[in-house]
This record gives structure tokens, sequence and C-alpha cells, in this order.
């Protein structure tokens, strides 16, 4: 009998494969990658600062050194090349934002501000829109999570049955659950957005963010291995292209993509590039943010071996590697869950269905 079937075939499925593989606990994945979108659609950056107040993202100095060695860790298994390391550039656009940045790279965020303030030497980043004077954010990057999931199904693909999970089908019993003639000790949901489609978990509170993003070729810019980000981002993708985004849209939850969102993007282009471009993809996917803005992970509250990972939002290329370990290692009974994701916070919400 396996230990877990995983349902999912985004990140939150793909990192926790990994995590299991790692320590040898045996698994199952049971995914259609039809059913939501936002893992194919992320730009995957990790970004240790919130701009917005300059602090510390949630658990930075955790889950960024974890994250670097997890996915390089993933890159060895599978022989191929995902994460890449890139500092942010941050325009200042008043005296007052840069004092602070200064103070705060000799203090709480040495480790992740470049404690230097920088120019556009001899036009370095070619093509893009700077003020006099910019700061860089360290240990920042980005994850390109096409080629981590594809080289995941690559790796584990005999585990893996490509179709939608139809969760009239799971018979649960104290020890087990079954399903299609599987057998499995545990069964662990990672469906993002539409788990408020699923019968067991629909009730777990995600306030999901829709968001689009626009990949463009310029043959003007040079922006190196950055990520410039000025009230949105850019992000080169190689070949002359370049992944622009995102907008969040708490009302419309389609996965399509729309004109508003594309004029969007391109206004928020006007304040990034000066140069000429040319659209050449337009991609909207469904973020599964939870109402508290933390990952929702733990057991049912009737059915011990039902469990949920999810809730990744806006982060989840940080946030996953993290607590895929925790939740493993609280699994084995060596940790326990972070209190702060533990789906037992919810719990009075659960009103006896499923
Ligand atoms: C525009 C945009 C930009 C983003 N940018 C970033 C970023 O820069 N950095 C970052 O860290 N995050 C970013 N995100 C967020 C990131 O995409 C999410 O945190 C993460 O990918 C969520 O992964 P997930 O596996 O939980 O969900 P999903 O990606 O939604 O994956 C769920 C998977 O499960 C499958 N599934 C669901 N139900 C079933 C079922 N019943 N049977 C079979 N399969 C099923 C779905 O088809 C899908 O493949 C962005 C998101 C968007 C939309």
């Amino acid at each position: 009998m396996t230990d877990f079937l995983i349902v999912g075939r985004g990140l939150a499925a793909a990192v926790l494969a990994h995590t299991f593989f790692k320590q040898k606990i045996s698994f199952k994945i049971i995914g259609s990658v039809h059913l939501s979108s936002s893992s194919l659609v992320a730009a995957g950056i990790f970004n240790p600062i919130v701009f917005k107040r300059l602090t510390k993202s949630w658990l930075a100095d955790k889950t960024i050194p974890f994250l670097n060695t997890f996915y390089t860790e993933c890159e060895n298994r599978s022989g191929e090349k995902f994460i890449t390391q890139r500092n942010i550039i941050k325009p200042f656009s008043e005296e007052q934002e840069k004092q602070l940045w200064l103070k705060k790279s000799k203090n709480e965020l040495a480790d992740f501000l470049d404690g230097n303030i920088y120019a556009n030497p001899e036009n370095k980043y070619k093509g893009c829109l700077l003020p006099p004077e910019f700061g860089l954010v360290k240990q920042a990057g980005n994850l390109d999570i096409r080629t981590f999931l594809k080289s995941t199904e690559k790796i584990f693909d005999a585990d893996i049955l490509s179709e939608e999970f139809d969760h009239s089908g799971l018979q649960i019993e104290a020890d087990k659950v079954l399903y299609k003639g599987i057998e499995a000790k545990n069964i662990i949901f990672c469906e993002g957005h539409v788990v408020k489609n699923n019968p067991f978990f629909g009730w777990i509170p995600l306030k999901p963010v829709k968001g689009e993003v626009l990949t463009i070729r310029s043959n003007d810019l040079v922006l190196h291995n950055s990520i410039l980000n000025k009230n949105g981002y850019l992000m080169g993708l190689g070949n002359n292209t370049y992944l622009t985004g995102a907008t969040y849209n708490w009302e419309d939850l389609s996965e399509t993509p729309t004109d508003n969102g594309a004029q969007e993007l391109k206004q928020k282009l006007t304040q990034l590039i000066t140069g000429d471009y040319k659209v050449i993809e337009h991609k909207a996917g469904v973020r599964p943010a939870s109402l508290d803005r933390r990952p929702i992970v733990g057991s049912h509250p009737n059915y011990k071996n039902l469990f949920v990972f999810n809730g990744l939002g806006t982060k989840g290329v940080m946030l996953a590697p993290y607590f895929a370990n925790n939740f493993v290692n609280f699994y084995s009974q060596k940790e326990v869950l972070n209190k702060e994701i533990d789906l037992k916070r919810f719990y009075h919400l659960y009103k006896g269905v499923g």
C-alpha cells in the first residue's frame, strides 16, 4: 500500500512529491493540468522584501535558504535547470525612500538589501525607465515553474495518473483510502483554487485572486539577469522576450485573459520601459490565496487520513518547499505543524459536510 495519494498537478503537488521522495515516503499523483493554471502562468519570482512597507517577507530568512537548497536538489535529481538568482531593481521615487533603504540595509534587512545606491552607468539597463538612483534586492530570483513541473513529471512518470480526480469515487476507511483500485494510507489534496469543488475541503477559506501577465518581445532592452520592479515587474526570459505582470482581480475568477488586464499591463509597461515592443502572449490564472494570507495545511476535522496543502497565494515558490518539509516532518512525528499554516485554525468554519 502506498503512503500518499497526491491530488493535483501544480507547484504544490510537485514540491510535495520531491519532499516525499527525499524522505522515502511512497506516493502516487493523480492530476490534470486543465482545471487550474496558476502554476503555469506564474513568473515564479521569489522576493524576500515587501516593498510597500520595506519589511522582510514572512519567514524569508528561513524560506529563502530552504528554497535554494530544495530546488537545487531537484535540479540535480532531474539534470535540468530551473532556478535563477536575480537582483531586483527597486527605483527610488523620493529621497526619504532612499534614506529608509540605506538605514534598513545596515540593520534588520542587511541580508536582503544591497547597501549601495546605484545609478544607471553607461546605460547598463538599456531601454529601462530608471530614475537617477535605485537599490538592489539580494537573495531574490525566480523558478521557471513550467520547466520544474515538466522535469518532475519525467522523474515520477511511473507514479502519475494524468486525469481529473473524481471525489465521488473515493472510499474512506479508518486506516486507508481506496480510489479506482489504488490503496493508500492517506490522501492529500493540492488543487489550488478549484478546491472549492472538493466535497471534503471546499469549505477552507480561500480568497482567490486572478492575475494576468504579458510576454513581450523587444530588441531595445537590456536588463541582464535582473528584475525591474516599479508598480509591476519586468523579467527577461531570453531571446529578447520579457514577462511583465501582474494584475490582481478578486471579482472575475475565470482564467480567461481580458482586454482590461492587457490595458493595465501595458500601462504598467509605460512606467518600466521606453521603447517599442510586441505582445507575444497574454495569460491568466487564479492564485489560491487564503483569507489570512497564510498557507492552509493539515488534516480534515473528521477524517484523519485526508489532508490539504493549499493557500500558497502569491508566494508559492517561496513557501511550498519550506512547508512541504514541515508537513512531512509533522506526518513523521518529527515536528509540529506551524500553527500559522495549520488547518486547525479554521476548524470552527467546518459545518460537517464531507
Ligand atoms: C499571474 C500570476 C502570477 C504569479 N506570480 C507568482 C510569482 O512570481 N511567484 C510566486 O511564488 N507565485 C506566483 N503566483 C502564484 C503561484 O502561481 C501559486 O502560489 C502556486 O503556483 C499555486 O500552486 P498550486 O499547486 O497550489 O495551485 P495550482 O497551480 O492552481 O495547481 C493546482 C493543480 O491541481 C489540478 N487539479 C485541481 N483539481 C484537480 C482534480 N480534481 N483532479 C486532478 N487535478 C486537479 C489543477 O489542474 C492544477 O494543475 C502567481 C500566480 C498568478 C496567477
